[in-house]
């Protein structure tokens, strides 16, 4: 099998694998599909702090190859949708409930989907391997990492209560809950904790899956981008308004009613712009993260006279994957518009020069050989 090695900043390189044997409570899956990523991009541009350079790529679905000793959920080829890392389940930030931050979280990833084929880790398999419905696509499958991540941001949100006071929550349901109906009912009691109206900042993939995710809430959204291409996709796909960012002085009317704010550019400046978008008595969420030992200066004045919650997002628990897989198979996540090309493998290259040109939002990569088409 081939698969594509990150060596350094901008060097791509190719190795050839023997067909890896899986260890016991591993599951082989031949990659359908992988999917482009904005840390993809950034560790290709600079490396990333937390990731070695090496295999890399992980946003994919594919089918199973075969399976370790102990695993009985899967058999070989059964349709797979998953995430690259899972919680230790013994770390003190698992144990506090903190999955998201567990101290192991990348010791053994499933990285490397760049290639015909991965091997998931015992962990993942246990924790963030599901099967892939029949109607859901690869390409929409493979959106269950980044859809997670958004996720994460709106709970991160909800513990804020930004912008709801004096609302009532939802109560609790008295009956013992089907599956979904608890899903629903814990939809709505975290629906009572989110405000009417958030800004985002960014419109590339991560921001217009914040809108996605606003618009299904129920939540009004402004989207704050560059580029007439993305802010017009922006309102086509729901956004209340799209406006350049660094453009006009934004009204004052909107900017009082952002009661929460999304950062997701990646920028210090995407930082500052963010924190002074937000409502008095509302919240920041920091979503993208910015290269290391990187300072940013904020406005004090702002964060303690008018009280913003600044608070930061990083990855997902498995609770976050579970809700974010819910959202992909009801056919709420807008793949066909964020997919802005569909490539061979082998023009991993290309996607990323693309990218780097800030042409399309996300690239799908497919087998070589196999017809470069939606999947
Ligand atoms: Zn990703
Ligand atoms: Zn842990």
């Amino acid at each position: 099998m081939r698969q594509a090695i990150l060596e350094a900043p901008r060097r791509l390189g190719w190795r050839e694998l023997a067909p890896a044997q899986p260890q016991p409570g591993e599951v082989i899956v031949a990659v359908r599909v992988a999917l482009t990523c904005g840390t993809d991009l950034k560790t290709y541009r600079r490396g990333h702090p937390k990731l070695a350079f090496g295999p890399f790529g992980h946003e994919a679905s594919g089918d199973v190859i075969a399976v370790g000793e102990g695993v009985t959920a899967y058999a070989p080829g059964d349709p797979v949708m998953w995430v690259q890392t899972a919680p230790c389940e013994r770390c003190e930030c698992c144990r506090a409930g903190y999955e998201n931050l567990c101290r192991h979280l990348t010791d053994d990833m499933a990285l490397g989907a760049y290639a015909d084929a991965i091997r998931l880790p015992r962990h993942v398999v246990r924790r963030n391997l599901f099967p892939k419905p029949v109607e859901l696509s690869y390409i929409e499958a493979a959106f269950l990492e980044p859809f997670s991540c958004v996720v994460h941001g709106w709970r991160i949100l909800s513990r804020t209560r930004a912008g709801t006071q004096g609302r009532r929550t939802t109560p609790a349901a008295s009956e013992a809950p089907s599956p979904w109906e608890e899903h629903t009912v814990r939809e709505e009691a975290r629906r009572a904790d989110l405000p009417a109206h958030v800004a985002i900042v960014g419109a590339g993939t991560i921001g217009l899956l914040h809108l996605t995710y606003a618009r299904r809430a129920g939540v009004a959204a402004t989207v704050f981008g560059r580029g007439s291409e993305r802010l017009a996709l922006a309102e086509r796909l729901g956004a209340n308004a799209a406006v350049e960012l660094g453009g006009a002085e934004v009204p004052e009317p909107l900017r009082a009613s952002c009661t929460a704010v999304f950062e997701c550019a990646g920028t210090v400046e995407a930082w500052q712009t963010a924190l002074s978008l937000a409502a008095p008595g509302g919240c920041v969420v920091f979503f993208s993260g910015l290269p290391e030992d990187t300072r940013v200066p904020l406005d004090a004045g702002r964060i303690h006279y008018e009280e913003i919650a600044c608070v930061g997002s990083f990855h997902f628990t498995p609770d976050d994957v579970r809700e974010a897989r819910t959202w992909l198979v009801a056919g709420a996540v807008p793949a066909r518009e964020l997919i802005s090309g569909v490539l061979p493998l082998s023009a991993l290259e290309d996607a990323f020069a693309n990218l780097e040109a800030r042409r399309g939002y996300k690239y799908a990569l497919v087998p070589d050989g196999a017809p470069a088409e939606w999947v």
